[in-house]
């Protein structure tokens, strides 16, 4: 088995080397196990998102960018940023996958199995904007809710303020052309495949779920270096 494994890993670092190829973009290490979400994420969820969606953006990115060697040190966000001057013939599938693995890259590690809560400065700073900390959850909902489609909602900071916002597809807040941009603290996917094996068409329940395993120290970590 040993032997096999060796082997396996030698000719792929082999076939790079003939190729020319950089392997550019990689699926990060979940920090979690797929059932550790469980009851609020099924472990069948995690898996498949984790493993075939996330994956399949970071291959599509990779084979994108082969296209355009000239691109190859530039980093995922600075691609976004960008998007505008990528070259036509690659521009939506940066767009689109590029876009992918920024999104479940930094959505993973906004979920946690642990219990946590907002830091005092970012509490302070929800009340202010929003009224109420539960005032921001239903406007996070409702927002999430009138996402029509495929799409993200996030919590970003925009000229020093918390904003809610929401984009289609895999665009985000951090892309050239995005209609309201500004830094990303807190984001949710609402794509179906986030959830429709456990909630179906309930995507509201799986919406209040989200609040049992947001990673709450990490939306005020960020909120903390942002801010
Ligand atoms: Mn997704």
């Amino acid at each position: 088995m040993m032997k096999i494994n060796a082997f396996i890993n030698l000719t792929a670092v082999f076939m790079l080397l003939v190729s020319g190829v950089k392997a550019q973009f990689v699926l990060p290490a979940l920090q979690y196990s797929y059932d550790a979400l469980v009851p609020h994420i099924d472990s069948t969820t995690m898996r498949i998102h984790y493993s075939n969606h996330h994956r399949t953006y970071v291959n599509n990115l990779n084979a994108a960018i082969d296209r355009h060697p000239e691109l190859k040190n530039r980093g995922l966000e600075e691609l976004l940023s960008g998007i505008t001057a990528i070259p036509a013939d690659i521009r939506i599938a940066v767009r689109n996958n590029g876009g992918g693995h920024y999104n479940h890259s930094f959505f993973w590690m906004l979920l946690t199995p642990k219990q946590t809560k907002p830091s005092l400065k970012l509490e302070k700073a929800i009340v202010s904007g929003f009224g109420s900390m539960d005032s921001f959850k239903a406007e996070f909902e409702k927002a999430a809710a009138a996402r029509f489609g495929s799409g993200w909602v996030w919590l970003i900071v925009s000229d020093g303020k918390l904003k809610i916002v929401s984009t289609p597809n895999q665009d985000n807040p951090v892309m050239g052309d995005a209609p309201e941009k500004g830094v990303p603290v807190m984001a949710l996917d609402v794509w179906e495949h986030a959830y429709y094996l456990k909630y179906q068409s309930n995507r509201g329940a799986y919406v209040k779920a989200f609040w049992n395993i947001l990673n709450w120290d990490r939306v005020s970590d960020l909120y903390n270096a942002y801010r």
